[in-house]
């Protein structure tokens, strides 16, 4: 059967990682989350001291850049790959509110986006895939199939992040989360390279009121269309 491309890009907490992984596990493709990614390099930055709320190491960062090595592996257990970074497992480490807080420094800087870009496009080849991020429509596969563009209230997306965090428990408030969101949101949608906007052929869902199955459903119509017409 035929093998496509699927975009799902979107402001923060839309719940696109969820969705990506139940379409990617219906059409046995292959699921990409390029925020781990970005994640990941913002640990490593952390771990050695190039960043922080007050500091940024740009340039160190740049020349360090060639050795980090980020690698998803499978983990049959779980039913999706986590996030290494040079063999060792940041998962976990990945999804606190100190790596959210710094991520989007991280991705403003254009020598990181295209390190990343190009290990996506090589990821993403042989179609078969499904990658939610920021500019997987706009730059990463401008010629996807199907792209979509997730949306939903700042309100609804932090009550969403603040209940995962409390439930993996992460001691965060609701306000300290939501301030976060807002934030990623300016700086993403504010950045020079690659900034975070709607693809103009991409389909735009707003899922404030819808549930999981409803919005699983509406792109499941969406990949039929593509895939048989
Ligand atoms: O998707 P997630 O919330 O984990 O992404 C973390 C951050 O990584 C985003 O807020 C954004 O700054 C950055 N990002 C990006 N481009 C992508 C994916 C994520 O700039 N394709």
């Amino acid at each position: 059967m035929k093998k496509i491309t699927i975009a799902l890009d979107g402001f923060s907490s839309t719940g696109k990682s969820t969705l990506a992984k139940q379409i990617a596990k219906e059409l046995g493709y292959v699921y990409v989350d390029t925020g781990a990614m970005y994640r990941g390099i913002t640990y490593y930055a952390m771990q050695h001291q190039l960043v922080s709320e007050q500091y940024l190491d740009k340039e160190g960062l740049i020349a360090q850049l060639p050795q980090i090595k980020l690698q998803f592996k499978f983990n049959p257990a779980l039913g999706f790959a986590e996030m290494y970074v040079n063999e060792v497992n940041i998962e976990q480490a990945i999804r606190t509110i100190e790596v959210s807080r710094l991520v989007s420094k991280i991705a403003e800087i254009s020598e990181v986006r295209a390190k990343l870009v190009e290990q996506q496009q090589q990821m993403g080849k042989d179609k078969g895939i499904v990658m939610d991020g920021r500019d997987i429509g706009t730059i990463v596969f401008p010629d996807a199939e199907l792209k979509i563009f997730m949306t939903a209230s700042s309100k609804t997306r932090a009550q969403r992040r603040f209940e995962e965090l409390v439930e993996k428990g992460q001691h965060v408030s609701f306000e300290e989360v939501l301030q976060n969101v807002e934030e990623r949101d300016y700086i993403d949608t504010h950045r020079a390279d690659s900034p975070l906007v709607k693809a103009h052929d991409a389909i735009e869902i707003d899922n404030s009121v819808m549930t999981k199955q409803e919005q699983f459903d509406v792109v499941m119509d969406l990949v039929q269309q593509k895939l048989y017409n």
